[in-house]
């Protein structure tokens, strides 16, 4: 039988030695939203006997967490429209040696979770706003209200987590415009922002997304001519780049996967709502976690030690490219953008 000393701070490393401290888990990968850059109209989900339950998916932090993870991030498909999610979120907030708990919403549900979010330890959330134009937010989200949004940041405003964070996929003539009123927007809210480039993650049917593809340096100088930005050297382990607003609390991030290179920092892992533990979001390479524990119910030395020995597989980067065929055919909210 594996065995395993826990805690150990150093236990999950790559082979290009990269310490993995922060798991991102996806709750679920429905949504109460379909944004044209992540889902298709029709979406097939998966079925409810391959999600993991919450029980599962506590089995499995804790054991990332005793394993040297100190950073969880809650996402999915929409993490708060999970029956139940607070059931897991408080457990998860209450994790000693877990130095960060954040969750990335699209916001419709903060008016009701903002404050009990908060009180179960959720230091920030990042909440996805692609848009300030009502009708335009219905186009990109499909069926998304502007306006419930709004009503949601301002309760997680009220709440009084550590840090905000708005996220906005910039797309070619839909939306490239407006970078500079999202940022207006984040100055006078005393936010961050952070804007990505759109992934090709999974088939899409609304748009080609090579023709859709609004680079980070266009959202730069777009920003640039409105705003000084100032570089910052700050990092996440991630792949956004900073930069700070004078004169305001605001750091703007830019997230380029296609043109600028962030995998020899990373420091993530992935859980998907079946339990598959994501080595890297652009490749394939994963372990079935839930196979794992239900082939071992009671067990965890099994699930620590598949955790462990997964990270070998870790693979050094990502190969996204705006090729017509997805590299990828998983959409982003079945792998916890
Ligand atoms: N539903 C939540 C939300 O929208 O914030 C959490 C999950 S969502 C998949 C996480 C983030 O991924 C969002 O900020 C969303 O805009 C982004 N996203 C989704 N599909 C993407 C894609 N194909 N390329 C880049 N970002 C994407
Ligand atoms: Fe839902 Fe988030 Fe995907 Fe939009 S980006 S469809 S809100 S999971």
């Amino acid at each position: 039988m594996p065995t395993i000393a826990a805690p150990d701070t150093s236990a999950l490393v790559d082979s290009f030695g990269r310490h993995v401290r922060y798991l991102r888990i996806s709750l679920t990968d429905r949504c109460d939203f379909r944004c044209v850059y992540c889902m298709s109209q029709d979406m097939q989900f998966v079925p409810r006997a391959q999600v993991l339950t919450l029980e599962e998916i506590l089995t499995i932090a804790t054991a990332f967490h005793d394993l040297g993870v100190t950073k969880i991030r809650i996402t999915g498909g929409e993490p708060l429209v999970r029956r139940n999610a607070m059931w897991l979120i408080e457990r998860l907030g209450a994790l000693d040696a877990l130095q960060e708990l954040v969750l990335t919403t699209n916001g419709s549900q903060l008016q009701r979770l903002a404050q009990p979010l908060r009180r179960a330890g959720v230091r920030r959330i990042n909440i996805s706003l692609d848009s300030l134009q009502p009708e335009r937010f219905r186009r990109i989200t499909r069926v998304g209200d502007l306006e419930q949004v709004m009503q949601g940041i301002d309760a997680a405003q009220a709440a009084g987590f550590d840090r905000l964070k708005i996220n906005s996929v910039i797309l070619r003539n839909r939306n490239h415009d407006e970078v500079c009123d999202l940022v207006q927007f984040a100055v006078d809210r005393d936010m961050d922002i952070t804007f990505i480039e759109e992934m090709p993650l999974g088939t899409i049917d609304d748009h080609d997304r090579a023709e859709a593809y609004y680079s980070s340096d266009r959202v730069r100088s777009d920003i640039e001519r409105r705003f000084p930005l100032q570089a910052s050297d700050e990092t996440s382990g991630g792949p956004a780049r900073y930069f700070r607003i004078p004169h305001s609390r605001t750091r703007v991030g830019l997230i380029s996967p296609h043109s600028h290179n962030f995998c020899d920092a990373c420091n993530r892992v992935r859980l998907t709502t079946e339990g598959r533990l994501l080595l890297c979001l652009g490749q394939e390479h994963s372990v079935d976690l839930r196979h794992v524990i239900r082939s071992h119910p009671g067990d965890e030395s099994y699930l620590r030690q598949a955790i462990v020995d997964a990270m070998r597989i870790k693979p050094h980067g990502h190969d996204f490219a705006l090729t017509e065929q997805p590299v990828i055919l998983r959409h982003m909210n079945a792998t916890g953008g």
